[in-house]
């Protein structure tokens, strides 16, 4: 059968990522075949409602045909243009201009890379070159949260703050740290926002100091809402008080929206509504909403202009061959018209439908918090609401509830601690986010007859 000799192909050829290979060769792979709105369809015919949006970024949705036609004329026009030696395109060029219209404050100049991974890595390799520029080249520590995702390219890997992307790849480097992250579940000041932030800003200066003052600090990274690390939402003011810190002590402050960009949370920036203009921004997944690869950063103008300066009558040596490409741009640029044509709109209100449905959830036994904002939400499982226990390593809550769920008709991010993750595209209709929730409260009533789950009560 099609799936089954599918299955053996990817098993003999093709390395998964973030996969255990042996536990990946085991199960064999799950293929899609198509998909339509929100919907996905699988290769035994079985529809499924995206609860994750691929991995958080078809935010528009499957199957816009304007985005098909618009990657297609590119393509017939001008399939590639290279940005270097001074040259360009259209569609780059447009893009750039109206995501910097529509970014906060003075985040002017945009430098597009092939994704987050890469975007993130730019950031830092651009933020060395301004110290420099700046005659400060003692200032080349960097500082991020942990819990925190920055991707997956090797200095990028160790911003982020997952396990895994460290073990056994002798990351992070030695200038590479961390300060606790604002978890408020779990968050040993408790849970008042005050506290949290508070507690935030003293690890900061504390990190600070640690590292020899402000003199030897580069720049602090901090999503939004820290997605790959749990989802978890800072109180109102936390992004505004870190920013400050780092404004006051002269320190690069970069919001990292990979995920939160594009309408995840509400607005085209989540930065927006935390009311704050970093010094660089990154964006990927929801710029082109998955259609194809593109991510970018945004720098704001005293950045940019230190480098230009810096350089001066040199090249500064960044770059790609897919920078800048024209058919990701021609796909950003429609993809940002049907944002402002309804999408976000339409995710707002589908957010709050999402919030309100996951918070009904509470009454079960298993679900200990329920956390997000807008399109972008967790539900954290535990065996024990009072102590907050986490569920068993022997229940196996990332493969085992993804399974279930799957069955159920849901695609859902099961993390191994038995946190639930939702980001489904912005398009959403109330039945189809009804039918998360339903399907996800069916998905929870299945997990606590498991009997490993049963065994920890
Ligand atoms: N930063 C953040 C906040 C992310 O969530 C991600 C991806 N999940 C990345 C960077 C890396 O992006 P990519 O996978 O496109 O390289």
């Amino acid at each position: 059968m099609f799936s089954n000799s599918l299955i053996e192909l990817d098993r003999a050829h093709l390395i998964h990522p973030v996969a255990s290979y042996r536990g990946h060769e085991n199960l064999g792979v799950r293929v899609l075949t198509s998909a339509f709105g929100a919907t996905v369809t699988d290769a035994n015919g079985k529809q499924l409602i995206d609860g994750f949006a691929g991995l958080w970024c078809v935010n528009a949705g499957y199957g816009h045909d304007s985005i098909v036609e618009a990657a297609a004329k590119q393509m017939r026009e001008l399939p590639y243009a290279t940005a270097y030696f001074g040259l360009g395109s259209e569609p780059a060029i447009r893009l750039a201009s109206e995501l910097a219209d529509r970014a906060p404050g003075d985040l002017n100049h945009v430098y597009f890379t092939l994704g987050g991974s890469d975007a993130v890595d730019s950031t830092i390799r651009f933020i060395r070159y301004y110290w420099n520029a700046r005659g400060r080249p003692g200032k080349d520590q960097f500082i991020s949260i942990e819990q925190g995702y920055h991707g997956s390219s090797t200095v990028g890997a160790g911003l982020t703050a997952l396990p895994a992307f460290h073990a056994g790849f002798g990351l992070p480097f030695d200038w590479q740290h961390k300060i606790p992250s604002h978890y408020a579940y779990r968050n040993p000041v408790g849970t008042e926002p005050e506290a949290i932030i508070a507690a935030s800003i003293a690890a900061l200066k504390q990190k600070i100091e640690e590292l020899g003052g402000a003199e030897r600090v580069a720049a602090f990274y901090a999503e939004p809402i820290q997605g790959s690390g749990g989802v978890l939402v800072p109180p109102k003011g936390w992004m505004k008080a870190m920013r400050a810190v780092c404004r006051e002590l002269d320190i690069l402050f970069v919001a990292d929206e990979v995920i939160t960009g594009f309408g995840r949370t509400g607005p085209l920036f989540a930065c927006s509504e935390d009311d704050i203009v970093p010094d660089l921004l990154t964006v990927a997944k929801g710029l082109t909403s998955g259609y194809v690869p593109m991510g970018a950063l945004f720098m704001s103008e005293h950045v940019y202009q230190t480098i230009a300066d810096g350089a001066g009558t040199s090249a500064v040596g960044h770059g790609y061959t897919y920078s800048a490409h024209p058919v990701s741009a021609a796909v950003g640029l429609e993809v940002l018209r049907l944002y402002e044509d309804g999408l976000l709109e339409n995710g707002r209100r589908a957010g709050a439908r999402l919030m309100a449905g996951l918070e009904s959830l509470k009454d079960h036994p298993l679900v200990g918090d329920v956390r997000g904002r807008g399109m972008l939400a967790a539900i954290e499982l535990v065996v024990d609401k009072e102590r907050k226990t986490p569920l068993p390593a022997a229940a196996e809550p990332a493969r085992r509830i993804f399974d279930r769920a799957w069955n159920n008709g849901l695609v859902i991010r099961a993390f191994a601690n038995g946190v639930l993750g939702y980001a489904p595209p912005l398009c959403c209709t109330e039945a189809e986010i009804d039918a998360i929730v339903e399907r996800t409260r069916r998905t929870l009533d299945e997990t606590l007859a498991d009997n490993d789950i049963r065994r920890a009560l």
